[in-house]
């Protein structure tokens, strides 16, 4: 499988990048009809899967800091 990565603009193999799965899992209905895929090598896959993740911890991390406060 051949493709182009958007990040280093390189053509190289790639994976779809589901660019909304993670940050917007509150708002499935409004990102439904996007579905924006960006095309990836796996070294970019996989540091954009590591920094979402970061993202998503962050923003959990958050939530439950402010439930305890209540
Ligand atoms: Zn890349």
């Amino acid at each position: 499988m051949c493709g182009f990565c958007k990040d280093c603009m390189k053509e190289t193999e790639t994976k779809l990048y589901h660019s909304e799965l993670i940050l917007n899992t509150k708002n499935i209905s409004k990102s439904e009809g996007l579905g924006s895929k960006v095309e990836l090598c796996l070294e970019c896959y996989e540091k954009m899967v590591i920094s979402e993740q970061i993202e998503y911890w962050k923003v959990h991390i958050l939530e439950e800091k402010n439930r305890s406060m209540r």
